[in-house]
């Protein structure tokens, strides 16, 4: 028995997208691209110990449940590749702070500066001999690594899951893709991929497979769906039918698409298209917090932003469904999670209806999604244990990992410092050849008809 006298109870919010990898590199950079923040991938997320992971995964997973959300769909970041023991670090820390989490490790046999058409060319040759470092592992190794933690994986009983993440699709060989659909398939888990992130992601699916991206996995068999697709900014109107018949699941994560420059994805076009929308923060390294309060409200807002259409608009009905079933639905937990309703887990967030948030309280749908920042977040129960109570976390201290966190951040900040003057010169490159691709006009016929065109016009321009 729980006396919630003055408190207003909604399920714990899903994140439906972020890299536990990106706490640790919060505040790395400014005004940067997709592009640009993947070619500072070293920079940023270099020389990680298994302690780093395990303390990168902490706090994020700390903010999280701090601010309302009680479970995350986790794409972490190994280079060459992944590992049982770093998936496990990870893992480890969401159970230590006990939420739950779908890890999602992310792979690909193709480097980024190869991923792009003409790139490669672009640069010096003694600066295509440094990138020559960025090569990942070959596809099988990554697959008998994942095989292996999929196999022998014991976190579930904590709340932790495994799923699959082809990290982008022309990241990844053909055969590489099939090799993650057939794990996924093998062992019932969730696929889970950057789509139509960019402009220059679609280009560079254009001059590779002669179709969008979305097209292409549809053809390979991987739309399905267990299948999430990450970000779809520029998703058209036939890949958006194309998830939608099939079932499949985009987070939308508008806070790191401002953030990047990305540009805003029509949320009513892929809820009209019967798409399951969920809503993401993305990693903090890109998008800067945790707070799935602040993306619900500019999940709202990014749809209200872009004309006086407002019959088509994104209602806070509409927005909060999708930050907690609708992402559920996509970290495959859609049974258990995002409702608090007799046969679901009883993962519930208590809000302090005395904090000036609540004063006074109108709408509690309304508010949640427009007024609430996290700040009135009182209590959060995982799984009927409580482990946020009166604004303290109770299953980590907050002191001590700060301590332990300085410390890393200014061992990485050393160690990673050539690859930072690495990035300085790359980025010069990347920054003028990608934004030059992403002038290419778009077969804009394809969004005819369809609200999207009016945003890509204004990009266009
Ligand atoms: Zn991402």
């Amino acid at each position: 028995m729980i006396d919630a006298k003055g408190r207003l109870l909604h399920p714990g919010l899903v994140n439906g997208h972020t890299h536990s990898h990106g706490n640790l590199a919060k505040g790395l950079v400014d005004c940067v691209t997709l592009e640009l923040l993947l070619t500072a991938g070293s920079w940023m997320n270099g020389h990680r110990t298994l302690e780093d992971k395990y303390l990168s995964s902490l706090i994020g997973a700390a903010e999280m449940v701090l601010k309302g959300c009680t479970a995350a769909y986790d794409l972490t970041g190994e280079f060459p590749m992944p590992t049982v023991e770093g998936l496990t670090a990870v893992g480890q820390a969401y159970a230590d702070v006990g939420m739950r989490a779908v890890l999602a490790p992310m792979v690909a046999d193709t480097s980024f500066f190869d991923a792009i058409p003409g790139l490669m060319e672009r640069l010096p040759p003694a600066l295509q001999k440094d990138v020559g470092r960025f090569a990942l592992a070959p596809y099988k190794a990554s697959v008998a690594q994942m095989k292996k933690a999929l196999h022998g994986w014991k976190l579930s009983r904590q709340g932790v899951h495994l799923a699959v993440a082809p990290t982008i699709p022309h990241h990844c060989s053909r055969a590489f893709l099939l090799a993650c659909l057939k794990l996924s398939k093998d062992y019932g888990t969730g696929l889970h991929s950057h789509v139509a992130e960019s402009k220059v992601q679609v280009i560079a699916g254009y001059r590779q497979y002669g179709s969008t991206l979305t097209a292409y996995l549809d053809e390979l068999g991987m739309v399905s769906p267990n299948f999430t697709v990450a970000h779809g900014v520029w998703l058209d109107a036939d890949d958006m039918k194309r998830l939608g018949d099939k079932g499949a699941s985009v987070s939308h994560n508008p806070g790191s698409n401002m953030r990047l420059g990305n540009g805003i994805a029509d949320m009513r076009g892929l809820l009209d298209a019967r798409v399951n929308v969920g809503i993401g923060t993305d990693g903090a390294s890109c998008s800067d917090n945790q707070n799935m309060y602040e993306n619900m409200r500019l999940a709202s807002m990014a749809s209200k932003v872009q004309g006086p259409d407002w019959q088509r608009w994104i209602t806070t009905d509409e927005v909060l469904e999708a930050a907690t079933v609708g992402s559920a639905r996509a970290l495959g937990l859609g049974d258990r999670i995002g409702r608090i309703e007799t046969g679901y887990k009883a993962d519930i967030v208590f809000l302090d209806l005395d904090h000036v948030n609540w004063i006074p309280c109108n709408d509690p749908t309304n508010q949640i999604v427009h007024s609430e920042d996290g700040t009135a977040v009182h209590s959060v129960m995982v799984g009927g244990r409580m482990i946020v109570e009166n604004r303290k976390l109770l299953t980590v201290d907050l002191h001590e990992l700060a301590r332990k966190a300085e410390k890393a951040r200014a061992r990485l900040e050393a160690a990673n410092r050539p690859a930072r003057a690495l990035y300085e010169k790359l980025g010069k490159v990347v920054g003028s050849f990608c934004p030059g691709l992403a002038k290419e006009p778009l077969h804009i016929d394809r969004f005819a008809g369809s609200h999207h065109h009016h945003a890509h016009a204004q990009f266009l321009a």
